[in-house]
């Protein structure tokens, strides 16, 4: 402790002030308290089936493209430089990060849009929610205490996701996580998409934040052409959007006086970019949306997905038995149309697929 004092910024959120688990836990003798969030996340089943769930893009499509778990790694990668960079509290910006997406469903918004529609009825389904059932219920690997009792700050900076609010209200720590996710899909979607061959670089380069990269890398590069330059820009993209991001924080600390923890949550949000970053970042995803998240490939395996995830739905509600014991012990308690949601939103892409093949293709293609 006497480490972060020396170290951390007054308005970082220091692990003394925590306000501690739900479940009452002595210290560790050497790992503070979120330290040991981060190695509960990382050690967690939900964390390492990350590997196997699609990001935008399905396994099958090749080995380039990021996955779940390759994207988390990038977020925590960024947030880390960030709080770094203004003396945050590093162990809890990790943990934030690498939880931030825990709660993803197989093939990625596809699926998480099928199992909401499958949940009408029962109160919805979204990856941000489920991420909270997955930290506090759904891992279970201490006799003492369902789920991963992790810190409230924890909780709380995934809570800030569910709907949204950045606004205001949260420590800087959260804040750098969020700001992160979106630097790193931002860019990497785009490298994705160009590997994939759903986008040109050419095509990119029309967008002004693209452009605008190359522009400024031709004065120290003059030549540099293809996947060199598509790496240096991506390179470049992100180096900027930190850069200005840092700047932007330190501006927002300093005028609104935020020198606790508790100012930053009573402040507005900080760590947003400025303006005219904003709005091209704001050009780019329009552009990505446009090009990518709706291109004709993406919109069939899209489609597929669904399919399958309705079809496991309906098929596992008519029989629960199908589902694993610790799944079918909860079926009294959370209904069975929560307990299926929780048992298809914990599998891998791959997993999903070879249990719809085994269970319940034939029985969809008699439809
Ligand atoms: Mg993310």
């Amino acid at each position: 402790m006497s480490r972060e004092r020396a170290t951390l910024a007054p308005y970082a959120m220091h692990s003394e002030a925590s306000r501690g688990r739900r479940y009452a836990e002595s210290p560790h003798p050497y790992r503070g308290p979120f330290q040991r969030d981060r190695d509960r996340i990382l050690h967690s089943g939900a964390f390492r089936r990350l590997a196997y769930k699609t990001q935008v893009f399905t396994g099958d499509l090749g080995d380039y493209h990021r996955n779940r778990l390759t994207h988390t790694l990038e977020v925590a990668t960024v947030a880390r430089t960030l709080a770094r960079a203004l003396r945050l509290n590093e162990d809890l910006v990790e943990s934030l990060a690498l939880a931030h997406d825990l709660g993803h469903p197989p093939y990625g918004h596809a699926g998480e849009d099928a199992l909401d529609e499958c949940l009408a009825n029962h109160g919805g389904f979204s990856h941000n929610r489920q991420g909270l059932r997955v930290l506090e219920l759904l891992e279970q690997r201490y006799p003492e205490f369902p789920g991963l009792n992790v810190s409230a700050e924890i909780l709380d900076g995934h809570a800030a996701r569910i709907d949204k609010h950045f606004d205001a209200g949260n420590l800087i720590e959260v804040q750098v996580v969020e700001a992160a996710d979106s630097i790193a899909y931002d860019t990497h979607d785009a490298d994705d998409a160009m590997e994939l061959g759903l986008l040109t670089l050419d095509e990119l380069l029309e967008i002004p934040l693209w452009r605008q990269a190359r522009d400024q890398l031709r004065e120290s590069y003059r030549n540099l052409r293809g996947k060199t330059l598509r790496r240096a820009l991506l390179h470049t993209l992100i180096d900027w959007q930190v850069g200005d991001l840092v700047a932007q924080a330190e501006r927002g600390i300093a005028l609104h006086n935020i020198r606790s923890a508790e100012n930053a949550k009573a402040a507005p949000t900080i760590v947003r970019a400025s303006s005219p970053l904003l709005e091209r970042k704001r050009e780019l995803e329009q552009f990505l949306f446009d090009r990518v998240y709706r291109h004709p490939d993406v919109l069939r395996l899209r489609e597929e997905a669904q399919t399958s995830l309705r079809a496991m739905f309906a098929g596992y509600v008519q029989r629960p038995e199908l589902m694993p014991e610790r799944f079918l012990e909860r079926v009294p308690h959370d209904g069975v149309e929560r307990t299926v949601c929780d048992y298809l939103a914990g599998m891998t892409d791959r997993y999903a697929e070879r249990e719809y093949g085994r269970l319940f293709a034939g029985k969809d293609e008699r439809h």
